[in-house]
């Protein structure tokens, strides 16, 4: 047997791969989060290994980000996208390649953070065969998912299940918000380690560039008033909702009112059938000629985005974290967001922006009225926001958090490892 490396680890995150281009199909806040969460780990010294499946023939089987930060794919299943739900019969696999991949470099990881359920499986079949800490990140729990799904798919058993082993017997869990914890501690066991450190953000790359700079290099008008939302294309994302509050401004048809929607691949993809279903709505709304779907938005052009809009709009069912509250905040630009999960931890209502319930077109409709009435109080909210950013949520604090609870757990003495209750047989 090989040797641990004490500061060898390994991210991995079988869905979501971090080196991808984010905002098409499947990749969103996960990708994000473990690319930005590797990249903090490997600025502080880590030899950080992200793992994913591959799933295009045209990506390289290895990414090197920096000399001590890579991403590796491993091949378990065809090299495709695969849905989610498809995906756990290909895990013995990727455990099988994981395995062998460090048979081959010489070396075993000390420690494991898995990301998203799937994830979580591998993490808890490799400590059957080596010793390893095991941390993880839900990013989503089966337990809200299914509350709302009204056929739930053949996985979902299987899911709920390895969620509950995974809370129960991880060295930590990871919850990015105190909602997500409590719903982990409700809906899904009370046994198991759970600790709080929230997501963070780019703040060089957000609020970087002034509004009329990002205006006029995007082409938008002055006196535009630009409602925003940037995300995947996904029922649960709640565009509609969006869309159905738009229709309802009492500001349409009187100022040069622009809906402006980011996200989403090309049209025969996975998240195309959505994106069809949003355009039918904004045609039927008549509101084809103040909307514009910008597709997939990265670099350059995302930050501009943030910086050139009035007021972005996150009107989620549910969100354990979202990223975009933060990258709006971090834009000096207030948010509406649904009054839900991690959404309620972010945004300050009335101090960074207004919180809404879910689905509720008329609130939406509501709050982005009365944000694109005030422009100075819009702009005392967005930079309310870019503080709070500053202050609680940039990346290298959670590389920091996290590298410091890594060193723990690595250093305590197996004896009063914080080991909880196996599940029983
Ligand atoms: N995103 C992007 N380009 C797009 C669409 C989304 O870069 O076209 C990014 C977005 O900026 C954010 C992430 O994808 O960083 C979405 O994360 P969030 O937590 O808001 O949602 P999730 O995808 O986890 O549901």
């Amino acid at each position: 047997m090989y040797l641990p490396e004490k500061n060898r680890i390994a991210l991995i995150s079988v869905t979501g791969d971090p080196a991808v281009e984010i905002g098409k199909e499947e990749a969103g806040g996960q990708n994000v989060y473990v690319r930005e969460v590797g990249f903090a780990l490997a600025r502080l010294g880590w030899q950080v290994d992200m793992f994913a499946r591959r799933s295009s023939p045209d990506d390289p089987a290895i990414v090197q980000h920096f000399p001590n930060c890579r991403t590796i794919r491993l091949t378990a299943g065809p090299a495709k996208f695969i849905h989610r739900d498809e995906v756990f019969v290909y895990l013995p696999e990727f455990v099988r390649k994981f395995l062998a991949f460090q048979q081959r470099e010489g070396f075993e990881y000390s420690l494991v953070h898995t990301n998203y359920w799937l994830s979580s499986w591998v993490g808890i079949k490799l400590r059957k065969h080596q010793s390893l800490i095991h941390l993880h990140t839900y990013h989503s729990l089966g337990a809200i998912k299914y509350r709302t799904t009204n056929n739930l798919p053949p996985i979902a058993s299987t899911r709920l299940a390895t969620e509950k082993a995974c809370l129960e017997t991880a060295d930590r869990i990871i919850a990015t918000s105190p909602q997500e914890a409590g719903h982990m501690r409700r809906l899904v066991s009370a046994k198991g380690a759970i600790e709080i450190v929230p997501c963070g953000t780019d703040i060089d790359r957000f609020g970087g560039v002034k509004r009329e700079e990002a205006r006029q290099q995007l082409g938008i008008a002055p006196d535009a008033k630009v409602v925003f939302y940037v995300g995947r294309f996904d029922p649960r994302k709640g565009i509609e909702t969006l869309v159905r509050a738009v229709a309802k401004s009492s500001l349409r048809g009187e100022a040069n009112l622009q809906l402006m929607i980011g996200g989403g691949s090309r049209a025969g993809q996975s998240d195309g059938i959505e994106r069809d279903r949003i355009e039918g709505i904004v045609n039927k709304l008549g509101l084809s000629d103040i909307t514009t779907f910008l597709g997939q938005l990265g670099n350059p052009n995302l930050h501009l985005y943030y910086a050139a809009a009035d007021v972005c709009v996150i009107p989620s069912h549910y969100e354990p974290f979202g990223l975009v509250t933060l990258e709006a905040m971090a834009s000096g630009i207030p948010v509406v967001a649904s009054k839900v999960g991690g959404l309620q931890f972010t945004v300050v209502p009335e101090v960074t922006g207004l919180l809404v319930p879910p689905k509720d077109e008329e609130a939406f409709a509501t709050a982005i009225d009365r944000i694109l009435a005030n422009p100075e109080w819009a702009n005392q909210l967005g930079q309310t926001g870019r503080q709070r950013v500053e202050i609680a949520f940039s990346w290298d604090s959670v590389g920091a958090t996290l590298s410091a609870l890594y060193t723990k757990l690595l250093t305590q003495p197996a004896s009063v490892s914080v080991r909880t209750p196996q599940v029983a047989a």
